[in-house]
């Protein structure tokens, strides 16, 4: 399948004696899969240039890749950071800026702690993206219009400020989107968004709907290449 993938991840963290779980890839899976990705001649490039390719505005070489970050976990710095610097590749990591230097209070499956602005700041240094996943991981489409554009115009003025730098990505709490949030978004600035949709993305892709593959913590080396191959995760 042609197109432009971006792989979605959130936790990387060893297992220790617990088993996998979908959202959480441990660092010796997330080393195979970043080794495997370099070995085979993928490099990473910047959303900003995803959205120029998607807009036909720049024609792309063969295998490039984003590696995306949903909720900015502390373990992103730990563990899968050390990994990307092997390889030089960037990553776009969605940050919670309500949360940021705390824990990740809205899981229901429980707090983990996230990354605090010293270690984002040092990743940034470092090439790493950043993009606003909310001010506070509400469920956009079921608030009203003018609190959608709180947690989303919010998020983006404390990191402008914080990061010195623009910040034009935004991805969606738990992928959820409609019309009403999409169109916000987009008033409130930023030049595009990530979804979990499945596949990848070619020209001509609704900027506000990008799409990603989810890369869960129980998929063997073989289901990587699958979604890697076909742009879904398979069931
Ligand atoms: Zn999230």
């Amino acid at each position: 399948m042609a197109g432009i993938p971006v792989l979605m991840y959130h936790r990387v963290s060893p297992n220790r004696g617990r088993k996998a779980e979908k959202l959480r890839v441990s660092p010796e899976k997330f080393g195979w899969q970043m080794k495997y990705l370099f070995s085979r001649g993928y490099r990473t490039i910047s959303a900003s240039q995803l959205l120029d390719f998607c807009q036909g505005e720049r024609a792309l070489p063969k295998r490039r890749i984003i590696i995306s970050f949903d909720d900015g976990y502390q373990d992103n710095f730990l563990y899968a950071f050390p990994i990307l610097k092997k390889y030089e590749f960037r990553a776009i990591i969605f940050l919670v800026t309500d949360y940021i230097g705390s824990d990740s209070s809205w899981d229901e499956k429980g707090p983990e702690p996230l990354l605090n602005w010293a270690e984002i700041e040092e990743m940034r240094q470092a090439g790493m993206e950043f993009g606003s996943h909310s001010h506070a991981h509400r469920l956009l489409p079921s608030l009203p219009e003018e609190e959608i554009r709180l947690e989303v115009e919010r998020s983006k003025s404390v990191l402008e400020s914080k990061l010195g730098e623009s910040v034009e990505f935004f991805s969606y709490p738990w992928g959820k989107l409609s019309e009403a949030v999409k169109e916000t978004v987009k008033d409130c600035g930023y030049r595009g968004a990530f979804s979990t949709l499945p596949g990848k993305n070619g020209v001509g892709e609704d900027s506000f709907a990008l799409r990603r593959i989810l890369i869960r913590g129980y998929d063997t080396s073989f289901h990587f290449l699958l979604n890697l191959k076909l742009g879904r995760s398979r069931v």
